[in-house]
């Protein structure tokens, strides 16, 4: 979700999207700020900003679980016209959503096709309070990735206390895997002999998981925690199209018995290839890594290995920038759930 729009929401989400065409003319009350300019040198695409975000504003929303509004908007060029597309969040039962940024996306495509998606898009714009929250959420990230062209899509944010204009690249949001910092087994945060132990749980967890539908980028994970315990997964498939992911399967796992602070995370793919991981599995190992920090703990060690021995480590807060989590928005909450629910032994 969007940088500014966020701050308050974990749970937001969803989409109320209505298509329209809107016809008004833009406002000239909104400006951008002196260092969004650069980013938005065209005039027209300018104009067209200030036009998504006057639709965002009357963007539907239902998030009856957080009551934090996602409204979201964009302006895209088709056949000489310009089109408003709207998208906005909503939140169903458990916490569960459908993003803001992500249903406007769907909307583009259904209204026009995928190759508008992926070509005609330039921005999504977010209308909001207040601007400079968190950005989209991890799930959001791999969907912009896949369908927008992403290394060119900007984020915009219109607060409207003073209608002034934040623009970003989305590309700051993302940081690839070959970007994380080579490491060696000596300088981790974790032993050479556990680091061995969770190389070798990893690769054997990738060997089970559901792969129905999933043909490359197949992988295992293992983790251990501050107990000493290794927990592991491998993604599994469905025919709903409901991933899930290995991280978040083993830290469910240690969640389940209690044991909510983790070391360190390695993660296998096939052998002699770096694996990849999505930006929806980096945001369930930031908000795990939350813990940690709200007990004075170091963060999580994601390490990656291509399986010939050679490493790559990070951390969730580095891999997944600008990332909001429950610590954000409800500090004494998450306080309170760890006073109560963390065993005295751990
Ligand atoms: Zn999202």
């Amino acid at each position: 979700m969007k940088r500014t729009l966020f701050a308050a929401t974990l749970l937001v989400i969803g989409v109320f999207a209505v298509f329209a065409v809107v016809t008004r003319p833009s406002t000239a009350a909104w400006h951008l700020t002196s260092e969004s300019e650069s980013l938005v040198p065209d005039a027209k695409l300018r104009s067209q900003i200030f036009r998504a975000l006057d639709a965002a504003e009357h963007s539907g929303t239902d998030p009856s679980i957080s009551h934090f509004k996602v409204r979201a908007a964009t302006v895209i060029t088709k056949d000489g016209e310009d089109h408003v597309v709207l998208g906005g969040n909503t939140e169903y039962e458990l916490p569960e959503a459908i993003h803001g940024e992500s249903s406007l996306l769907n909307h583009v495509t259904s209204q026009f096709d995928a190759d508008t998606t992926r070509h005609a898009v330039r921005f999504v714009a977010f209308f909001g309070e207040r601007c400079g929250a968190g950005a989209s959420c991890g799930d959001c990230r791999d969907y912009q990735h896949a369908t927008t062209d992403y290394a060119h899509l900007l984020i915009v944010c219109g607060q409207s206390s003073d209608h002034s204009v934040h623009v970003s690249r989305f590309a700051d949001q993302l940081v690839d895997e070959e970007k994380f910092p080579p490491a060696s087994p000596e300088t981790l945060p974790i032993s050479p002999g556990d680091l061995a132990r969770l190389t070798a749980s990893a690769t054997e967890a990738r060997l089970g998981g559901v792969t129905l539908f999933t043909s490359i980028r197949h992988t295992g994970a293992a983790g251990l925690s501050y107990t000493g315990k290794i927990y592991r997964s491998a993604g599994g498939d469905d025919a709903a199209f409901h991933y899930r992911f290995p991280i978040g399967g083993l830290l469910q796992q240690s969640a389940t018995e209690r044991d909510y602070f983790l070391r360190a995370i390695v993660v296998v793919g096939e052998k002699g290839q770096w694996p990849v991981v999505n930006y929806r599995d980096r945001q369930y190992g930031f908000e795990s890594s939350s813990f940690n920090h709200e007990t004075n703990r170091p963060p999580i060690s994601l390490i990656l290995t291509d399986g010939l021995g050679h490493y790559r480590a990070t951390t969730f807060e580095a891999a997944l920038p600008h990332a909001f989590s429950t610590a954000d928005f409800m500090p004494e909450a998450l306080h309170q759930f760890l006073q109560t629910h963390v065993p005295k032994s751990k």
